[in-house]
C-alpha cells in the first residue's frame, strides 16, 4: 500500500482538545482532563441540567470567567498545520475546540462543529454578544446575567451535550471529511458523536485516516497510522514529512 505521506489530495483534519494541552488548556478525557479530575464538571456541560438549574448556571459563568483559554497562544501543533496550508496544500479543518486557537494561528478554512466561547447567544430569542461583555455583567454583580432583550437564559456559544449540532457546520465537516485524501483525527478521545464519525466519513470515502492521540480510540482499527507521541511534536514532525523536507 502506498504510504498516505505521498497522496497528494486534500488534508482533512479533526482536532479536539488534545491539540490544545501544550496551550495550557486542559483536556476532558485525557489523564489529568477536567473530566478526570472532577466529574461533577461533566453537569455544566449538559444542556438540560444547565436550563433547569440556575446555580448550576452561576457555576458554568464562574468557569467561563476562570477559563485558561483567555490566556492561552497557538502552540507548534496549530502552526504546523498552518504551515501545511501556505505550503499550497488543500487543508480543511473541523475542529471540537472552543478555543479559536486554529484562527489565532492562522488557520483558514475551520468548521467550530462545537461552536465558541467567545459569544454569547440567548436560548429563547435571537440575541447574541460577545462573551466579553457578558463576563463583565458577571464581574459587575449579576452571577447569572439574563437575556437583555427577553429575560431569558443566556449560554456560551458552544453545543452543549443534549443540544444539536448546527446543520451548516455539520454540511461543512461532511464535505471536507468526504473530499479528504488523509484524514488526520489530533488529540481527540473520538467519544463525542457526530464530530468522532468524521472519521468513518472519511475512510468510507477513501481516505487514509491517521490517528495522532496518546490514548486508544473507537477509531483505530481504521486507520492507516496511530501516533501516540505528543502532539505537540509529532504534529510538526508530520507536516515535514508530508512537505518533504524533514
Ligand atoms: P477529550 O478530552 O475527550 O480527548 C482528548 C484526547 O487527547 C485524550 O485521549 C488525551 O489522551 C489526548 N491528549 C491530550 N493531550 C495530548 C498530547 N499533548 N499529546 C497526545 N495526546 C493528547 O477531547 P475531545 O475528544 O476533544 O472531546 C472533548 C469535548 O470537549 C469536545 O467536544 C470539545 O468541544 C470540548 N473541549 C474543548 C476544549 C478546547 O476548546 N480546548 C477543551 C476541553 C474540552
Ligand atoms: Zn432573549
Amino acid at each position: 500500500m502506498t504510504d498516505w505521506r505521498a497522496r497528494r489530495g486534500p488534508i482533512g483534519v479533526l482536532t479536539g482538545a488534545g491539540i490544545s494541552t501544550d496551550s495550557g488548556i486542559p483536556d476532558f478525557r485525557g489523564p489529568r482532563g477536567v473530566w478526570t479530575e472532577n466529574p461533577i464538571a461533566e453537569l455544566l456541560s449538559t444542556y438540560q441540567n444547565y436550563v433547569a438549574d440556575p446555580a448550576l448556571r452561576v457555576r458554568a459563568w464562574q468557569a467561563r470567567r476562570d477559563n485558561p483559554a483567555w490566556q492561552a497562544t497557538p502552540n507548534p501543533a496549530h502552526l504546523a498545520l498552518v504551515r501545511l496550508a501556505e505550503s499550497g496544500r488543500q487543508v480543511g479543518i473541523i475542529t471540537q475546540n472552543i478555543d479559536r486557537l486554529h484562527q489565532r494561528a492562522g488557520s483558514g478554512t475551520v468548521v467550530e462543529i462545537h461552536g465558541n466561547m467567545f459569544e454569547v447567544v440567548c436560548i429563547d430569542c435571537e440575541f447574541t454578544t460577545s462573551m466579553a461583555t457578558t463576563l463583565g455583567r458577571v464581574a459587575a454583580g449579576e452571577p447569572d446575567p439574563a437575556c437583555p432583550d427577553c429575560g431569558g437564559i443566556l449560554k456560551a456559544a458552544t453545543v452543549m451535550f443534549g443540544q444539536q449540532l448546527d446543520s451548516d457546520a455539520i454540511r461543512e465537516a461532511v464535505h471536507i471529511a468526504e473530499t479528504a485524501e488523509v484524514f488526520l483525527a489530533v488529540g481527540s478521545s473520538l467519544q463525542v458523536e457526530p464530530a468522532a464519525s468524521m472519521c468513518a466519513v472519511a475512510v468510507d470515502a477513501g481516505a487514509d485516516l491517521v490517528i495522532v492521540n496518546a490514548e486508544q480510540t473507537p477509531y483505530d482499527d481504521y486507520a492507516a497510522e496511530i501516533i501516540r507521541e505528543p502532539i505537540g511534536d509529532a504534529l510538526p514532525r508530520l507536516v515535514s514529512e508530508i512537505l518533504g523536507d524533514s
